[in-house]
């Protein structure tokens, strides 16, 4: 499998990128992707990064105009193995692996768990740019979450990424273009992403996960196409009761006491679908290190290898931490697919808009009974205050405190 199977559902970005990678000389040193929560931002950077280092990806291949243009002319969408030149990012050699496990000595990836990225961990990027690549090829770095800086922190590596030494790809990752400072914009080369279509998430679990196609198709809708969300709900049958659970939570809400009692359980809820969530990758990236560097699945590191090891747990932690956020506004977006039903069962439109939790019959009870006991008017009004949790939840408010007064919105309509 190549690195770009990964990059679900964007053809157009796949093209972009791997004529990118086979074109040394007219490669962008900085580039910014942007996209939806969901859509594959970091996931097409790493590809990129992987493309860049593999093996395949030697200078003969890059000066070549003819196998640049043999392959663009190929199925770029489906990653088909095309019998003539394959783009590098082959997804097999060591260098494509070692990216894709998040170990390769010259991809360094900050993301943070915090609400706004450290302007030390910035300039400690600006110093490790600095450095000579290992591989002799690039050193890349990857921001995930530069919609986060500061100014004063956009502001250090503005020249840097301007005028960055030839080895160094600097990409940057935020949701939409204007997350970021125009002077960081006008530096980078954009790639935008899509919210992949529904089929081609359905697709890529059934073949990827080998799971039933109308399982994969449910969990797709029921995810609004976030492809790591669809999976976990099409693999895990945990997850979709824990995601079934939340809809009864809301459903139940009829009393002051009981909008306490249900942020309660929303908030516990989204901490154990957190920390399954995590469990799940962290087992799955030690499998793929020790994969990698030829270690047996249970057996012991060597004290060589063991800071990789360290550094793949450092990363892990960090993650968990915002896990948690992340998760909780996940959370958030399933109480408004269930409004959303709700408004459309209101407006008598089922017959022509699917509803997102049509095959979950917790969620598609809850909206049948909701939208038979309120009126649309009421609906708004609570997609509003669920609006306003995500929006509080993201400036740091406690998240109990957020989703209480989220509950004590919904409460005194609910069962008129
Ligand atoms: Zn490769």
């Amino acid at each position: 499998m190549s690195v770009w199977d990964e990059v679900v559902g964007q053809p157009r970005v796949v093209e972009v990128l791997q004529r990118a990678a086979m074109n040394p000389a007219t490669l962008a040193h900085a580039w910014l992707f942007t996209g939806p929560p969901g859509s594959g931002r970091s996931v097409a950077a790493r590809a990129l990064a992987a493309a860049l280092l593999c093996d395949l990806n030697t200078s003969e291949a890059n000066t070549s105009e003819a196998s640049a243009t043999q392959f663009s002319t190929s199925n770029a969408s489906t990653g088909a193995t095309n019998s003539g030149t394959q783009p590098p990012g082959c997804g097999v050699c060591n260098a494509c692996r070692t990216v894709h496990a998040g170990a390769h000595p010259d991809v360094t990836t900050l993301a943070t768990d915090k609400v706004t990225m450290g302007i030390d961990e910035v300039r400690s990027l600006v110093g490790l740019a600095a450095r000579t690549p290992v591989s002799g090829k690039y050193r890349i770095i990857i921001i995930e979450d530069a919609d986060r800086m500061l100014e004063k922190t956009t502001n250090v590596l503005l020249k840097p990424i301007e005028e960055p030494p030839p080895h160094v790809i600097w990409m940057l990752c935020a949701p939409s273009p204007a997350d970021v400072l125009p002077t960081i914009q006008s530096r980078c080369r954009a790639v935008t992403l899509q919210v992949p279509p529904l089929q081609a998430v359905a697709d890529v679990i059934v073949q990827r996960d080998g799971v039933d196609p109308a399982t994969a198709l449910a969990a797709a809708r029921q995810a609004q196409c976030h492809v790591g969300i669809a999976r976990r709900l099409a693999r895990d049958p945990g997850a979709r009761q824990r995601r079934s659970s939340v809809f009864d939570t809301v459903l139940r809400i009829g009393s002051a006491g009981q909008a306490v009692l249900a942020a309660e359980t929303l908030v516990k809820v989204a901490k154990e679908e957190a920390e399954a969530s995590s469990n799940d990758r962290n087992a799955a990236e030690e499998a793929e290190l020790r994969r990698v560097l030829g270690l047996e699945p249970q057996g012991t590191v060597p004290s060589a290898l063991r800071t990789q090891f360290k550094q793949l747990a450092e990363g892990q932690a960090r993650r968990a931490k915002r896990a948690n956020n992340d998760v909780l506004d996940r959370t958030l977006l399933d109480v408004m697919s269930l409004y959303r039903d709700v408004l459309v069962l209101q407006y008598h439109a089922s017959a022509r808009v699917d509803l997102i939790n049509g095959d979950d019959p917790v969620g598609r009870n809850a909206a049948e009974v909701i939208a038979r006991h309120s009126i649309p008017a009421e609906t708004l009004e609570r997609l509003d205050a669920v609006t306003t949790a995500r929006k509080r939840i993201a400036a740091n408010v406690p998240p109990l405190l957020a989703i209480e007064a989220l509950c004590a919105t919904i409460y005194p309509k609910a069962r008129r």
